[in-house]
């Protein structure tokens, strides 16, 4: 049974308690990748910016979580091109110094017979009302460490499956040992963020002497993030013999003891009380895919604060107090003046063109209607999807009736990812006469933040049901920022049609799973809609224009932000009862 804790533990405030006892942190949250700012580059894309954006939250609300991740000295990568367009990566320069503090705390495992002093660095969050919420970060580049093992904390996502798997144990073995040595004795509930921590599983069973399964799977809340079962980390047991030393070996075979590998999914699955997906739609597929019928799910959101524009955030602030503490009010937005929510909007559509000009050399005009795309460049996202009928786009874009940003960047070894920018670079320039085109480049947070605060409609175009939620549209829908999607991940949840936005293609099926469905229905929809109503809506009906921005804010913003996900992690997942500071 896990332990609620009662009301009247928390009759002071969690900062008295703290204060108390500053190692009070019944939870603690482990992710591969956190994404707090961009100046703190140990994330690569939706996942460690949701993971900051969840701890972010949990500070505000004064939620006793302490967060584990790993330091990557190396960072993800500097985007840059060639002349052909193709992407080029260029190693990160960040002193953790300037950002974090050097604790003095060293543990140490065993890895490939060799034994890795770990230390820890912590970055304190300060919540809205001043809550601080440590988050460690942890790093093998030490002495007396072997050359070979100070690297392993130095790329995200870099290296082969033997650094893989060695990063993922010293995130999920040394991240507990490190959290014991810093003191948290009492931690009930650990959250993995997807499975690469899931090797705490095995360090719990070492704490407590082999015996009781059931004992680790009531301390271990597990979020699955993917839909493709690609995308799930595997290692062979052949890797693991060469890897683990003996008494984690002997511990994984137990505890897996009828396959002939690790799936980190399936570690997830099998010793956690509580399984989730990040949105509906997801935790169906979820469910059918890991023929389950328990994994439930909680969609994701984004943190207000962090993704709102600054004007937006000053006309919240005047009509709709206290929104950033209790984003649930932003339904009374239909209140908000148009005029001041389109003054705001072309404020920020005016700082990130002054970002477009200043690294692109290329002029936007703020009068146009503006299209944005920006994510990881993974093919299943189909970026070019809107360049395959190229007649047809120029017929329905052309003249600079609208106009395009993207950015994105397409991981080191996926090639598939580098040719669609290839392919947006080229077109671009082939169509420059008539449509505008840019990209900017090395997207991070703050370009994300420029973009989703600056475009006037958010295109999104996977492929169904590939992607388990997203989040960059909802950071639009802070911004009162219409999405133009397919209907997928979260987006099913928040469209209603000429309300919030628009959709792209047919309504999701059951069919979506098992075969592919006609990519170019969703093409002819895609150019049929913004020509039909996208453009009409924006030039020649501004109150409806901005009649769907109040919508969004109120339909989408109100419920896709983190404060709401960390309320239902809280009352389904953790059953802790915290006091709202
Ligand atoms: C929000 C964000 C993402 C996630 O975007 P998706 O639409 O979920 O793919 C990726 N990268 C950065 C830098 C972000 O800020």
């Amino acid at each position: 049974m896990v332990k609620r804790i009662q009301k009247s533990d928390l009759g002071h405030s969690l900062r008295n308690l703290m204060e108390h006892d500053p190692a009070f942190r019944p939870l603690a949250y482990f992710s591969m990748e956190v994404g707090l700012k961009e100046s703190i580059p140990t994330y690569s894309g939706g996942l460690g910016v949701l993971a900051g954006d969840i701890l972010k939250s949990a500070a505000d609300l004064g939620v006793p979580m302490a967060g584990v991740t790993l330091l990557y000295r190396k960072g993800y990568f500097v985007q840059e091109f060639n002349d052909e367009g193709w992407q080029k990566e260029k190693p990160v320069q960040w002193n953790p110094a300037h950002e974090l503090t050097l604790l003095p705390n060293r543990i140490s495992l065993t890895l490939q017979g060799r034994e890795i002093q770990v230390g820890v660095w912590v970055y304190e969050l300060i919540g809205a009302t001043g809550y601080p919420l440590p988050i460690y970060f942890l790093d093998t580049d030490f002495e007396p460490n072997h050359p070979d093992d100070r690297k392993l904390c130095w790329y995200l996502y870099g290296g082969d499956n033997n650094y893989r798997l060695c990063q993922e144990f010293v995130l999920g073995v040394g991240g507990l040992r490190m959290l014991r040595d810093l003191g948290y004795m009492n931690i009930e509930t650990f959250h993995l963020n997807e499975g690469h921590a899931g090797f705490l599983t095995l360090e719990l069973m070492r704490e407590q002497g082999y015996y009781d399964s059931d004992k680790i799977r009531e301390q271990v809340v597990f979020t699955t993030h993917t839909p493709v079962p690609a995308g799930h980390d595997y290692f062979e047991f052949g890797l693991i013999d060469h890897v683990f030393p003996p008494d984690a070996l002997a511990t994984i075979k137990r505890m897996m003891p009828d396959v002939p590998g690790v799936s980190m999914t399936e570690l997830g699955l099998r010793y956690s009380r509580y399984v989730n997906g990040v949105a509906k739609k997801h935790a169906e597929v979820s469910n059918d895919m890991f023929k389950m019928e328990t994994v439930d799910w909680v969609t994701n959101g984004v943190h207000p604060t962090t993704w709102v524009s600054s004007g937006m955030l000053k006309i919240y602030n005047k009509h709709i107090p206290g929104w950033d503490q209790d984003p649930g009010r932003l339904v009374q937005a239909l209140t908000i003046p148009k005029k001041e929510i389109w003054a705001a909007h072309l404020a920020a559509k005016l700082r990130l063109f002054a970002r477009v000009l200043e690294t692109t050399g290329k002029q936007l005009d703020p009068e146009v209607l503006t299209l944005g795309f920006a994510r990881r460049a993974a093919t299943y996202k189909r970026a070019e999807l809107l360049f395959s009928n190229i007649k047809r786009f120029t017929e329905v874009a052309g003249g600079r009736k609208v106009q395009f940003i993207f950015a994105g960047k397409a991981h080191p070894s996926d090639n598939g990812g580098k040719a669609v920018l290839q392919k947006i670079k080229k077109t671009a320039k082939e169509l420059e006469d008539n449509i505008s085109i840019v990209f900017i480049d090395n997207y991070n947070m703050e370009i994300a933040s420029l973009l989703t605060q600056g475009v006037d409609v958010w295109l999104n175009t996977p492929m169904r049901p590939r992607e388990a939620s997203g989040t960059s549209g909802m950071k639009c829908t802070m911004n009162g920022i219409m999405n133009f999607s397919v209907l997928d991940g979260w987006w099913i949840e928040g469209w209603i049609e000429d309300v919030t936005g628009w959709s792209i293609g047919p309504e999701p099926s059951a069919a979506d799973y098992e075969s592919h469905y006609d990519e170019s229905l969703d093409a002819i929809d895609l150019y049929d809609k913004l020509q039909k109503k996208i453009i009409p809506t924006y030039y020649e009906n501004q109150d409806k224009w901005l009649s769907m921005m109040q919508h969004t804010i109120a339909l989408n913003a109100s419920f896709f932000n983190t404060h709401r996900v960390v309320r239902e992690y809280s009352s389904k997942a953790y059953f802790i009862d915290f006091r709202g500071m």
